[in-house]
């Protein structure tokens, strides 16, 4: 199945959204230069996705085998069940505005820009879940990203870009030698079906973390997941 690129993803964050994610009061000293610095990402910005429909030939109870590529990890065979069809997907702020951000040394600029790398990455993480939403009949969707687990560590980046295809041709994100994505402001993930709901973070055990979208159950693993339960 051919991927769906999406390269038209529309940034245009307003004035007060900007402020308030910059920690700054209109009438603070700062405004005016940051608000003509977000002015310049708005127009410069192209927030990009990719996604396509791909379907599981294999499982045993450690591994899942996608459209004839290997995903070592117990967390997403189990996951993955009762599912046939999944949804691998990259999204990222765009290498426009990661090529603008290394061009700034100021390190309050710099922040500012880099805030603005996360809000255009967030437009694209959920324009690629609302087309994922309304073309493919997926109904609830969970995710799992490559590195946010053990169980499925960074390495497996590899295979997932390889089941995409070429995200660099076609979104522009590429990955290092160590497997991070450059851009850096880049997320990639396998979507599926869930009826209950899946995050991460239930899994993970640290402490500190400003991204948890759930609460870490530390019992989650030998209930369900556990090759003895
Ligand atoms: S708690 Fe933080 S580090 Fe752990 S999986 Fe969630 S977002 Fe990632």
């Amino acid at each position: 199945v051919e991927p769906v690129i999406l390269t038209d993803i529309p940034f245009a964050p307003g004035n007060d959204e900007i402020l308030t994610r910059f920690h700054l009061a209109s009438d603070d000293a700062e405004a005016e230069v940051a608000l003509d610095l977000a002015a310049t990402a708005r127009g410069m910005a192209r927030p990009k996705a990719m996604y396509r429909s791909a379907y599981i030939e294999a499982r045993d109870p450690g591994s899942v085998t996608i459209d004839g590529i290997a995903f070592p990890s117990r967390v997403l065979s189990v996951n993955l069940e009762p599912v046939h069809k999944v949804f691998p997907y990259v999204a990222t702020c765009g290498v426009e505005m990661w090529d603008w951000f290394q061009t700034i040394h100021d390190p309050l600029e710099s922040f500012w820009a880099d805030t603005l790398m996360v809000m255009a990455l967030r437009t694209a993480i959920e324009a690629c879940a609302r087309h994922t939403r309304a073309h493919t009949h997926a109904g609830p969707t969970s995710v799992m990203q490559p590195g946010s687990l053990e169980d499925w560590p960074l390495t497996q980046q590899a295979p997932l870009f390889a089941l995409l295809g070429d995200p660099a041709a076609a979104v522009g994100v590429r990955l290092s030698e160590s497997f991070l994505m450059i851009p850096t402001k880049s997320v990639s993930g396998l979507r599926f079906p869930s009826e209950t709901g899946f995050e991460n973070c239930q899994l993970c055990p640290r402490e500190i973390c400003p991204g948890r979208r759930a609460p870490y159950d530390s019992e989650l693993y030998a209930r369900k997941y556990s090759l003895s339960s």
